[in-house]
């Protein structure tokens, strides 16, 4: 393919056109989503690229990451596994009133299925590094940051340091889970420990009211956990639709998880019985692990960005404008580390727009509308489109909803999820004067 580099004055950029050389056209902090799709998408257009990124590890810490990032090595892909997973457990059950004769004891081999999923994690990252090899891209193993506009410093595993110039460079180092600041919290655990634990927790006590500490209630309740959930709202999914929150909040309660709305944690200690739990409202539960899936913070602070101009947010987040350019014209950023909408396509649209940008001569912004977005609870929710809250704003509340609850078939017979046995279809239109649109809303409740 021929090299189509753009023009300066597109999109300004540092050198000026000053015919300065560099080691490479492109040099890419942090191999995950974004950054996998940047530097091959960018390579494709013509562009010299190397990357760099940290050494493999299911549990990612300042020196530890992998090829592929959080979603594949701990986020999507080894969740997803584990919801499979737990997901058995209400077949199992159903499968009898449909006939099926389930003789003795039916066992669970956590150890077993934590293997696997660590196998399936091991290959992605290797699928990922002949990606980018085959692309072409130079790939480095370390720790980047910064030097200037144009250099980046690695960290080798073995300490030592080398420097690469670069006309462009792309931060994608993307965020890390953080633990709430109160006593005993070193005996927490994040998503990623939770995605690697030795020992099946017999009692899980979850902090969070968000997609993943849904999504870990569910994956431990259907693997046999008592499970308790708390969150400072009076329903989890904060940001997703009221009416489906309550549908969700029914559901998980419906298989037997115990909510806590309104409630934070202030304490953890270590007892002889497990980890003791105590509460704003002064109760006391005794847990096997307790996980905070309380947020996740940008990883920036070992990048130098500061010395180097890079304008960050109050909470370390990249500041970017819509093209994904930093305050420093060489150096753009994308995916979580920019705290926009942090999901894997969206960290894949706005690498492939950076690279069409900066190397494909068609400037093109990232187009945040209507993402959709599944949560992976048992059964699960997917969105798409204008919460009814939102659409309400936009159209000022002339807007028609329809809303239907209804028994999916298969439930008609099942004793194990028929209590559950709302599906939930909501279909909302607003009209805007003078001209009449029609815009759709739809938010479909399921099971697999
Ligand atoms: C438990 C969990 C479940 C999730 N489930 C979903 C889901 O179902 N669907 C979905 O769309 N999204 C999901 N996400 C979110 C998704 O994983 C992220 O939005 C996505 O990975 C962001 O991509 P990224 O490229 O910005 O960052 P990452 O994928 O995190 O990649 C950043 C990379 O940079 C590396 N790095 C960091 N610092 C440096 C450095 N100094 N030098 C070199 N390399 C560095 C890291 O090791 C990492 O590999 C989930 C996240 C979690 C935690």
């Amino acid at each position: 393919m021929a090299r189509k580099m753009l023009k300066d004055g597109e999109v300004a950029v540092a050198d000026g056109g000053g015919g300065e050389s560099y080691e490479y056209d492109l040099f890419v902090i942090g191999a995950g989503s974004g950054g996998v799709r940047g530097s091959r998408t960018s390579a494709g257009f013509g562009a010299k690229v190397a990357i760099c990124e940290l050494p493999f590890h299911p549990i990612s810490s300042e020196w530890q990451g992998g090829h592929g990032g959080t979603c594949v090595i701990r986020g999507c892909v080894p969740k997803k596994i584990l919801v499979y997973g737990a997901a058995f457990r209400g077949e199992f059950e159903d499968a009898k009133n449909f006939g099926w004769e389930i003789n003795g004891d039916i066992n669970y081999n956590w150890k077993k299925l934590l293997e696997n999923k660590t196998q399936e994690i091991v290959r992605l990252n290797g699928v990922y590094k002949r990606i980018l090899g085959n692309s072409g891209v130079t790939m480095i193993e370390g720790a980047g940051s910064v030097v200037d506009a144009h250099t980046v410093e690695v960290t080798q595993p073995d300490g030592s340091k080398q420097r690469h110039t670069a006309k462009h460079i792309l931060i994608a180092t993307g965020s890390r889970a953080h633990l709430v600041d109160i006593p005993g919290k070193e005996l927490a655990i994040t998503s990623d420990e939770a995605l690697s634990l030795e020992e099946l927790p017999k009692r899980a006590v979850i902090l969070g009211g968000g997609y993943i500490a849904v999504e870990f209630a569910s994956i431990w309740k259907g693997l046999g956990a008592e499970v308790d959930l708390f969150y400072r709202k009076e329903l989890p999914l904060r940001g997703f639709d009221d009416e489906m929150r309550t549908v969700v909040a029914s559901n998980l309660e419906g298989r037997g998880i115990r909510l806590h709305p309104a409630t934070n944690l202030t304490e953890l200690s270590k007892t002889a019985d497990g980890i003791k739990v105590v509460t704003d409202k002064g109760d006391e539960l005794m847990a096997d692990v307790v996980l905070f899936a309380t947020g996740r913070t940008p990883n920036t602070n070992k990048l130098n960005l500061e010395a180097v101009g890079v304008e960050v947010d109050q909470i370390g987040a990249i500041k970017v404008d819509e093209f994904s350019h930093t305050s420093v014209p060489s150096i753009w950023a994308v995916g979580d580390v920019t705290n926009r909408i942090n999901l894997t396509p969206v960290a894949l649209m706005e690498a492939t727009c950076f690279a069409k940008t900066v190397f494909g001569g068609q400037p093109v912004k990232p187009d945040y509308r209507d993402v959709p977005c599944a949560v992976f609870s048992i059964p699960p929710l997917s969105v798409v489109g204008l919460s009814e809250q939102e659409a309400l704003e936009e159209a000022k509340n002339d807007i028609l909803v329809y809303t239907s609850s209804f028994n999916p078939m298969k439930n008609s017979i099942s004793k194990y999820v028929s209590y559950l046995s709302r599906d939930h279809l909501l279909i909302l239109q607003f009209h805007l004067s003078p001209c009449v649109l029609v815009k759709g809303y739809r938010i479909l409740w399921c099971f697999h």
